[in-house]
């Protein structure tokens, strides 16, 4: 889903990463990659103009100057923006207040109508509704059969007074008509006290005027209270323009992307949100029925720029830091100088307000692979530490230099370590900040562990 263009966004930000500070021209170039991955994604123009526009207008700005971590900021405003061209929030479904809801599919041959209405039914039921499928294409080669098997699976029941066509050419068979059997469902569902209908409708290969026309004409017969545009992911550069005319045509309250599960570039479906101003509901995944998920676009937008939770995680950062004292770190670690044990004690408390270090580490992007280390995570040797720089002289902890025998067979006892306890965080002190002051020299957090690569 979305794989490639994950990929290349992803690389940009690892470019990113290892620069402390960004220079304008830093932003520019990230947002030229940005645009550039977006374009060959299938991302319409006129999306990515105003997408990359924003972002670079807020790269540039406070925000990411006096962020903490410059690059992670950068990647913070990108996926705003992407949440936002996905549509902002979740919207759930409108329900009519007096049963039955009507929803209406529409959408062109082969974007995956039929098989949605099955996934959707099941969705539904499963949710403690009791939903009536009703087979209005009657145009396309055995539909009504493919709509019946679906509602099988789905364990709901499905209205089809007509066979349909059940030739092998797309043509609307004499006598049958869509409009009446829409109708016809809805009475059905009211007298048989069904909550929800679900009408599937007919495509066509291409839009065409008598389609439109068709599927308006369903939609006056049965007034739904929701009309979803369903689109196939895959269909690239033409998804907008498909959108634009449904949206003329029919008009639709809602969007279901389907094939979400191949990676053909798909950046024309995120944009169809966009284009036409109507949420995305839903997503369909596969073949199979329970492919099929609720559309949020802030998850979506997660999981395209491989994020884990690190938008929890800079919130909790938020909450978490003191804005002074984080400064006053952030000087030391850029000079290099003077970041003392008394100093790695404060950080890692602030840390340790976030919650458990293993949650934190958890929801660090990545760590999807590392799942076994971090079950082996011992948060007890953090209490250890903690409790050696704590039996420690404000002193010593300023320069572990002057920690002799004496000292180290106090600080043990103090903390219930042992003095070889002390030696190696002393040793591993040392080596941190030998690497904070080369970092410092360098002028980026590259050469640390953890900060990306
Ligand atoms: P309709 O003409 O709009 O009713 O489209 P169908 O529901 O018949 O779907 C067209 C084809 O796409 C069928 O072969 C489906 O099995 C397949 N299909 C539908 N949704 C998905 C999906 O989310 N992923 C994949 N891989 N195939 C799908």
């Amino acid at each position: 889903m979305f794989a490639t263009l994950s990929d290349r966004l992803t690389s940009t930000f690892k470019n990113l990463r290892t620069k402390g500070r960004l220079s304008e021209a830093d932003i520019d170039a990230t947002v030229r990659e940005i645009r550039r991955a977006l374009l060959d994604a299938d991302v319409a123009v006129p999306v990515v103009r105003s997408f990359t526009g924003a972002v670079r207008e807020r790269a540039l700005s406070a925000e990411v100057s006096q962020a903490l971590n410059p690059a992670q900021q950068v990647v913070k405003i990108v996926n705003d923006e992407l949440v936002a061209i996905l549509g902002g929030q979740n919207r759930p479904l409108a329900m009519a207040k007096r049963p039955p809801t009507v929803i209406l599919l529409a959408g062109l041959q082969g974007a995956g109508k039929t098989t949605l209405a099955g996934k959707l039914a099941l969705h539904l039921k499963n949710q403690g509704h009791t939903p009536l499928l009703v087979a209005a294409d009657l145009q396309r080669p055995n539909a009504v059969t493919q709509l019946q098997v679906v509602g099988e699976r789905a364990g709901v029941p499905v209205y089809a007074p007509h066979p349909g066509n059940q030739g092998a050419d797309d043509y609307l068979p004499a006598g049958a008509d869509p409009v009446a059997v829409a109708r016809q469902g809805l009475e059905t569902a009211r007298t048989r006290q069904h909550d929800v209908l679900i009408v599937d409708t007919a495509g066509r290969l291409g839009v065409d005027a008598e389609l439109m026309q068709q599927a308006s004409d369903i939609r006056d017969a049965v007034e739904p209270d929701e009309v979803l545009f369903v689109i196939d992911a895959m269909i690239g550069q033409d998804a907008v323009a498909t959108a634009q005319a449904f949206a003329d045509g029919v008009g639709f309250t809602g969007v279901v992307l389907s094939k979400l599960d191949g990676d053909a570039r798909g950046g024309a479906a995120l944009s169809v949100a966009s284009v036409t101003g109507r949420p995305i509901l839903f997503a369909s995944t596969g073949e199979k029925l329970t492919d099929f998920e609720v559309f949020h676009p802030d998850r979506m937008a997660s999981r395209i720029l491989d994020m884990g939770d690190v938008l929890t995680l800079i919130e909790q950062a938020e909450k978490a830091f003191d804005a002074e004292q984080a400064e006053k770190m952030a000087g030391k670690l850029v000079s290099g100088e003077d970041f003392t044990l008394e100093d790695f004690l404060v950080q890692m408390q602030q840390l340790r307000k976030m919650g458990p270090l293993k949650n934190m580490f958890g929801m660090l992007p990545g760590m999807g692979q590392m799942r076994e280390a971090l079950d082996n995570f011992d948060e007890r040797e953090v209490d250890r530490i903690e409790a050696i720089i704590r039996s420690m002289t404000p002193a010593e902890r300023q320069n572990p230099k002057i920690i002799n025998g004496s000292r180290r067979a106090r600080i043990a006892r103090g903390s219930g370590t042992t003095p070889t306890d002390i030696n190696q965080l002393v040793e591993r002190f040392d080596g941190a900040q030998k690497v904070m002051r080369q970092m410092a020299k360098g002028g980026g957090m590259s050469g640390m562990p953890g900060m990306g690569n």
